[in-house]
């Protein structure tokens, strides 16, 4: 089945033709590693989730890389202000190496709560630096880049067509741009791909230019020429990255390969709070750990992203995850009741919401409608684990963990005899008749074989005691 996306560069919906057969490669711009990653962001990387096990689904290889940004991102995405990684690690009084590994391990440890499917390649701008500095002289060989006394700047005129990502008019852009006029760069709009470090300045490197440090752009162009070569099939980002940080980008390449580097380019609109923006200052950042400390789970999160289409903005309250954590107690619940059905569902009726799944999260990731077809099968009179397969096979699209609810093995992840399955099995009967007092006794009788049976939200667990 034909699979379609909506492309920011011919702003299209168009189908995916991977340009290796049976391989997506796509690139994704990853956090900057200067603070907690908030829930904002892990919307962005949840959307980046939903592509990969979707693309996996239809049943394609993947070659995904995503950076770390640990230096050389400014405090605003043109050239304005200070790197933001050398800013927090001031203002915290670490070092700014220390700064990013603390940092990143948290949101890899928030990547792992959130059961997202994890690129292939990870990789960090700071390791990166020779394969960035090749990329400055290439440019600048190539004619497009030129030295001032702050850095070498990219110069937008040499280009055929400049934005070709946003709609915006570069007049506007200047005006909007709130930067200083620089006097030294040929025109106001043109770029630094590598910036002269202040005598301060913590991380910087040799280079043909002094001492200094990379632009943020030319690390997404490094990288993904590196290991994708000039041209990928998919690029990702924030809505955030179109005006500026992707449109440069694609000036990058043009100067150094003469290419586009991707065909596809997906942005995922930003989530909002309360209807407004989200920001430190109004304090309401929050981080998957706050939400948890609030009693919502990280895949309740996850369940609430499935709300809104990544090209929709997506408004946060705590009522609205609230409510997605009530749905995934009930999605849970749903699960095990079809686990206790003894119904046989015939093959054309798991085929008809098979398809239509497909077709909803092949049209673009539309995964509301996916979720529609969830619920009705959750929803259906008869109850049979025929669906509840058919919901941990799509369970690999969601990342919702359906598979181990409920799964035969204990919490110390082993196998559980066959003599206690035979219990837990009468249990299960026993509790589906409301026969709680039955119910108890299988559990006691459970306890003295040395297996503790806990009734959580995520279904029945099975602990052996050593
Ligand atoms: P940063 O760490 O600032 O480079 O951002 C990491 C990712 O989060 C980028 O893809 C941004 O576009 C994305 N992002 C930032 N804020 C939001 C938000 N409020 N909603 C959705 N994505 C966001
Ligand atoms: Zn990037």
């Amino acid at each position: 089945m034909a699979i379609r996306f909506y492309n920011t560069l011919s702003k299209e919906k168009e189908e995916l033709k991977p340009l290796q057969k049976d391989k997506v490669r796509i690139y994704t711009c990853g956090p900057t590693v200067y603070s907690f990653a908030h829930i904002g962001n892990f919307r962005a990387y949840l959307f980046m989730d939903l592509l990969r096990r979707t693309l996996k689904y239809n049943g394609y290889k993947l070659e995904h890389v995503m950076n770390i940004t640990d230096v050389g991102h400014l405090e605003s995405d043109a050239d304005d202000g200070e790197d933001k990684m050398e800013k927090a690690a001031r203002k915290e009084n670490k070092n700014p190496y220390e700064l990013a590994k603390f940092y990143t391990d948290v949101f890899m440890s928030d990547i792992e709560k959130l059961n997202i499917d994890k690129p292939e390649k990870i990789v960090k701008a700071t390791d990166h630096i020779p394969e960035m500095l090749e990329y400055v002289k290439t440019l600048i060989e190539n004619g497009y880049a030129y030295e001032t006394s702050k850095g070498i700047y990219f110069d937008i005129t040499k280009l055929d067509k400049y934005p070709v990502l946003s709609n915006r008019k570069l007049e506007e852009q200047i005006a909007g741009a709130r930067v200083e006029v620089d006097r030294e760069k040929r025109n106001p709009y043109d770029f630094a791909v590598w910036i002269k470090a202040p005598e301060n300045h913590i991380m910087k490197w040799e280079s043909p230019w002094g001492l200094s440090y990379p632009g943020w752009h030319i690390e997404c162009s490094a990288m993904g020429r590196k290991y994708l070569g000039d041209v990928f099939d998919i690029h990702t980002g924030g809505v955030d990255h179109i005006p500026t940080h992707h449109e440069n980008e694609i000036a990058q390449s043009k100067g150094c390969t003469g290419k586009i580097p991707a065909n596809i380019w997906m942005h995922v609109e930003f989530l909002q709070v309360d209807s407004g923006k989200m920001s430190k200052s109004l304090g309401n950042t929050y981080t998957i750990s706050q939400l948890q400390e609030r009693g919502i789970e990280p895949l309740a999160y996850k369940l609430f992203c499935f709300s809104s289409h990544y090209t929709n903005k997506l408004n946060f309250t705590w009522e609205a995850a609230r409510a997605a954590q009530v749905s995934l107690d009930r999605l849970r619940s749903g699960i095990i009741k079809h686990m206790e059905g003894t119904e046989k569902i015939e093959n054309t009726t798991l085929e008809e919401y098979r398809t239509r799944f497909l077709e909803a999260i092949n049209d673009d990731l539309n995964i509301t409608n996916a979720m529609g077809v969830v619920w009705e099968i959750l929803r259906n009179e008869r109850k049979s684990m025929n669906f509840r397969n058919l919901l941990c096979e799509f369970d690999s699209v969601l990342g919702l963990k359906l598979e181990t609810i409920n799964k035969e093995k204990t919490i110390n992840n082993e196998e559980v005899p066959n003599e206690i399955k035979d219990i837990i099995q009468k249990r299960n009967q026993a509790r589906k008749e409301k026969d709680w007092k039955k119910s108890d006794e299988l559990r006691d009788e459970l306890q003295k074989l040395g297996y503790i049976v806990k009734d959580t939200k995520e279904g029945m667990q099975i602990e052996k005691v050593k």
